[in-house]
């Protein structure tokens, strides 16, 4: 196999287990952000082209969540090692589709992973509970799968994403239409492949390609899709979130974006955090919600971290993403790269800090939507560069003297999807553990550091609901109460 362009990309819409064209025969251009050539045309799908992905998953649903979890399992299992099989082919399609470099890619052999748990997990995730504390009567509660759930993912990890929605809804007994990013469908494309070699019944996974607008907005507003997860920017999450109110009140899971805070005191270990720091907003070119985009480091240490910080952030090699020599790849596409640039060119023009590294947009071979790794330093606490979700290697690092006031500050913002804390004194670590509004606190390590059975999600603006091992299947279960009076004599409950 090896890192090599396949002669034939699928290019369809995955419905009832058939790849197949759009109704319309309309396609969009999926172009490389290294080479700014056409990679693919893929099929959009059209709103008749989303319903009809809803309708299979709903005439698939009575059967599907009928079955033995045991059974779901064994699809579960197959499509894992499919995924393991085949993960350099999803390295190419992310690497030619959005430029992450394949010397980096980690997705699919760590979503196979995911999925493979949920093969065997479905067991102890459906189990209900039983009660006997009511006089007369033996109480037992019911999970059962919500239905048809609807899911919409971004385009920085594709597969990671798509292994998160699709995996615990499917072995909780849902089934499920998956929309992926218009900027990165292929991968998606790829995993439906596997889906139909793994033998899932028609109708259980669907996978379309398309815009926000229609096929997007059409799951979201679908009065048969009984929850809708999304992954994506807070501005599309409010979208979301109101065509949920106004279809059917559908339940809603959002994870949204970040500006993650990340405190070094003056006792930390300063080469790992200036190492792992920088590891985490090089990570697929800054294009990470979990990104650690704001340092703030103690004055008594400030320069040392900083010469230290940028030896790491700046030893950047841009170039093809499908080279493995590649440790640096463009921003996604011209939109994203305009962002980010933007940012950069504010930062610079109204001089919000001082740029001590980057700033500047190069070319490898001439081409590539390239930003090099950018640092400003003191950057006024409230500049758009130090407030607003960036989306690429661009970091602000600023200085402190105390804990309250870090504290104050690392919690001066709308998001909270990720903080981090580097100290060797472990009752401060667990104080500012406690203090930080976020969803996540990494003590003496940072993004991307998960753990599988921990609960992922934002707090504040960065999000609703919690996805990971015992939490993501909670999102796809109903939970009935089921009241069986054993004494006729027994007064029951209130009212
Ligand atoms: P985006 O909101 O532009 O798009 C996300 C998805 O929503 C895409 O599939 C898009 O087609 C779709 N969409 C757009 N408009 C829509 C509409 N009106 N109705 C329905 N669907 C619509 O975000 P993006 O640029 O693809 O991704 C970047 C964002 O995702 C960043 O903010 C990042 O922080 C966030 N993100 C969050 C997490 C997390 O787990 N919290 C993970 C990855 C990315």
């Amino acid at each position: 196999m090896g890192f090599t362009i396949p002669d034939k990309i699928e290019n369809r819409l995955f419905i009832n287990n058939e790849f197949v064209e759009s109704s319309d025969g309309k396609k969009f251009n999926v172009k490389s952000p290294y080479s700014h050539e056409t990679v693919a045309s893929v099929f959009e799908a059209t709103e008749n082209d989303t319903n009809k992905a809803v309708a299979a998953a709903k005439a698939a649903f009575p059967e599907w969540s009928e079955k033995d979890p045991h059974e779901r399992g064994q699809h579960l299992e197959k499509l894992a090692t499919l995924m393991a099989q085949n993960h350099e082919q999803f390295a190419v399609l992310d690497a030619i589709c959005m430029g992450r470099p394949v010397s980096s890619y980690f997705d699919a052999l760590y979503a196979a992973g995911f999925v493979s748990h949920y093969a065997t997990a479905a067991y102890a995730y459906g189990k209900g509970t039983t009660s006997l504390n009511t006089k007369g009567f033996v109480n037992l509660t019911f999970r059962q799968p919500i239905g048809v759930v609807g899911a919409i993912i971004p385009w920085n990890v594709p597969v990671v994403m798509l292994a998160h929605k699709i995996t615990p809804a499917v072995a909780s007994g849902c089934t499920i239409v998956l929309k992926s990013s218009e900027k990165a469908p292929l991968s998606s494309l790829k995993f439906a492949q596997l889906v139909k070699e793994a033998g899932f019944p028609p109708g259980v996974i669907n996978i379309i390609s398309g815009y926000g607008t229609p096929s997007g907005s059409t799951l979201a507003l679908h009065p048969d899709v009984r929850c809708l997860n999304f992954t994506g920017s807070g501005a599309t999450g409010k979208k979301i979130q109101e065509m949920a109110a106004k279809s059917n009140l559908k339940r809603v899971i959002l994870e949204l974006g970040g500006k993650s805070p990340t405190l070094i005191f003056d006792d930390a270990d300063i080469s790992q955090a200036a190492a792992e720091t920088a590891a985490s907003i090089r990570l697929v070119s800054g294009q990470a919600c979990i990104a650690n985009s704001r340092i703030y480091v103690q004055d008594t240490i400030a320069d040392k971290f900083q010469t230290e910080f940028k030896k790491h952030f700046t030893n950047a090699q841009i170039g093809d993403p499908l080279d493995p020599a590649t440790t640096h790849g463009p921003q996604a596409d011209e939109i994203q790269y305009n962002r980010v640039k933007e940012f950069v060119e504010l930062g610079k023009s109204k001089a919000l800090g001082k740029l001590v590294a980057g700033g500047d947009f190069p070319k490898a071979n001439g081409k590539g939507y390239f930003v090099n790794p950018t640092i400003f330093l003191d950057v006024p606490e409230d500049a758009r560069t130090f407030k607003e979700e960036i989306f690429g290697s661009v970091v602000g690092i600023n200085t402190f003297s105390n804990e309250k006031d870090v504290l104050a500050k690392a919690n001066d913002t709308e998001y909270g999807l990720y903080s981090a804390v580097y100290t060797k004194d472990i009752s401060r670590a667990m104080r500012v553990a406690k203090a930080l509004e976020a969803g996540c606190v990494g003590i003496n390590c940072t993004s991307p550091s998960m753990a599988h059975d921990m609960p992922f999600g934002g707090y504040k603006q960065s999000g609703q609901g919690r996805e990971g091992f015992g939490y993501s299947m909670e999102n796809y279960l109903e939970e009935k109460a089921v009241l069986i009076k054993i004494d006729n004599a027994a007064a029951g409950m209130i009212g």
